[in-house]
């Protein structure tokens, strides 16, 4: 896609700093650094995001992760790492080129931050819920 940056930064139009590359996958230094060492991972097909990936994609896309994981965190000397991925807008999506985040964790109060609210389970809610959601899941 000729607007896409991720797709230029696959093509090498415009620069970037590069950790991995194969026939599939490209991983480079994410712009914004949110912690030292933060990477992102993307499929080099262009694809929004995973609602619209094949399992092809997602496969070849997910299979890299471990390796990548264990680098960054074994050249930063990060304690843990957060794998992230933002779909659509709402979700925090800002390019939309699929890219799976990796961001480095030195320390619980450093600069990411994600919460996660907790309610009181409704048990009947929760099997209704689930049932709707199976009902959609596609072969
Ligand atoms: P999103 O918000 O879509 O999940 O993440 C997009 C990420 O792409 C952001 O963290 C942003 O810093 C990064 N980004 C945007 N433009 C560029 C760029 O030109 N080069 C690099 N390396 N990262 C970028
Ligand atoms: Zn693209």
């Amino acid at each position: 896609m000729d607007s896409c940056i991720f797709c230029k930064i696959i093509a090498g139009e415009i620069p970037s700093s590069k950790v991995y590359e194969d026939d599939k996958v490209l991983a480079f230094l994410d712009i914004s650094q949110t912690t030292p060492g933060h990477t992102l991972v993307v499929p080099k097909e262009h694809v929004r995001n995973v609602l619209e990936m094949s399992e092809k994609t997602a496969l070849e896309l997910s299979s890299r992760l471990p390796k990548l994981a264990r680098a960054v965190k074994s050249a930063t000397n990060a304690k843990g790492l957060n794998i992230l991925n933002n779909n659509e807008e709402v979700a925090g999506q800002s390019v939309f080129h699929a890219h799976i985040h990796l961001i480095p964790r030195y320390d619980s109060n450093d600069e990411l931050s994600i919460t996660f609210t907790e309610h009181e389970p409704d048990f009947d809610a929760l099997a209704k819920l689930a049932q709707k959601i199976a009902n959609e899941v596609t072969a």
